[in-house]
């Protein structure tokens, strides 16, 4: 199949096109750069079935593909709220974009949608079917509710149109090739840790977050995909029910590098959610998935990597 993936060039894009063409897809990256690197997809660049095009999702595009994954927005709140009006262009016009062209040339299209839609959940484990506890108006609301838009215009284009489309609802996924700059926790935690510096805790520590290793994600994200069922339009958790405080992943970060860490605390940025666990039973029922790489498997893949990776970058950590 030729394969679009837009975001390409970002930490799960990556992965993402990399496994594409591992079975042998044609895989064509859009990517405008701003959390993307070529570096990340530096080793495709020889394989013939791979291209490579420069280009923002909020202009439209015309190419002749059998599937599009759409993932081109930044994901890290430090990069998300540099420019927020950009931040929900890029989710509202990307899918209209997006999902016109799927409807042009009859193009299976793929969402990735994120755990964000729940907000600060009221509901623990959250499922599917939980509408959100989303603030409108505050400094996370141009990610959680561009998103949210999005999720809306791709049930629109399929109950309007009959585009064949797909929304998966992301939980924290980390892994290789997250930007040591990137400000999420993951990769903060452990660039902080290698660095002998101390790790940056906001509030008190006591909120949650569960942890997806990202070839996980990947799988999920094929399996869905490519699944048949009535149903399958509507949006599906993919994570990890591991649910950790940031207190105790700062504890597995510092087992997973081998060093001694001190913390330091930080004021909680606005609108943190307190919890956050997916319930997974819907993606165990349709897709047969579910997570197979625990935390502190996931976390030593990518301290190796980063180990690797900041002897050459002395790049700040981006803060919120
Ligand atoms: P990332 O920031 O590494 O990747 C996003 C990619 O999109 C980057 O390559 C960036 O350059 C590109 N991009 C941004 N705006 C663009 C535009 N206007 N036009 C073209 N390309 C653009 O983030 P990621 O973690 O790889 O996230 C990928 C997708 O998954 C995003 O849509 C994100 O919202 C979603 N998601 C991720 C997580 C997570 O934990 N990693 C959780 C929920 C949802
Ligand atoms: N966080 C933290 N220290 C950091 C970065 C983030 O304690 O250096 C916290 C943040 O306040 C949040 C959690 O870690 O409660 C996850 O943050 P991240 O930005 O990774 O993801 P999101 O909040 O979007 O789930």
């Amino acid at each position: 199949m030729r394969i679009l993936i837009t975001g390409g060039a970002g930490f799960i894009g990556s992965h993402l096109c990399e496994r594409l063409l591992n079975e042998g897809n044609e895989v064509i990256c859009l990517d405008n750069f701003f959390t993307g690197r070529k570096e990340n997809i530096f080793h495709l660049m020889d394989n013939h079935r791979f291209e490579l095009i420069r280009h923002d999702v909020t202009e439209p595009i015309f190419l002749e593909v059998d599937q599009i994954y759409n993932l081109a927005c930044p994901a890290s709140p430090v990069h998300y709220q540099y420019n927020p009006v950009k931040t929900v262009k890029t989710s509202v016009m990307g899918a209209i974009n997006m999902l016109g062209l799927a409807k042009r040339v009859k193009a299976r299209i793929f969402q990735a949608s994120t755990s964000e839609v729940y907000g600060d959940p009221e509901i623990h484990p959250q499922t599917e079917d939980y509408f959100g506890n989303v603030n409108c108006i505050g400094l996370r609301s141009c990610y959680d509710e561009g998103k949210r838009v999005a999720e809306t215009l791709f049930m629109d284009y399929h109950r309007q149109n009959n585009v064949d489309t797909r929304i998966v609802r992301i939980f924290n996924t980390y892994g290789p090739k997250m930007l040591e700059n990137d400000g999420r926790v993951v990769s903060n935690f452990i660039v902080q840790a290698l660095r002998g510096e101390d790790l940056t805790i906001y509030g008190t520590g006591e909120q949650t977050r569960s942890f997806c290793y990202v070839d996980d994600l990947v799988e999920g994200f094929i399996r869905l995909m490519n699944a048949e069922a009535d149903n399958i339009h509507l949006p599906v958790n993919i994570g990890n029910p591991g649910e950790f405080t940031m207190n105790e992943l700062a504890s597995e970060v510092a087992k997973a590098v081998g060093k001694e860490t001190k913390i330091t605390y930080l004021p909680l940025p606005q609108d943190d959610p307190k919890q956050r666990q997916p319930n997974i039973t819907r993606a165990k029922e349709l897709l047969g998935w579910s997570p197979t790489i625990s935390l502190d498997e996931g976390l030593k893949k990518t301290v190796a990597y980063f180990a690797e990776r900041i002897k050459t970058s002395d790049n700040k950590i981006a803060k919120v």
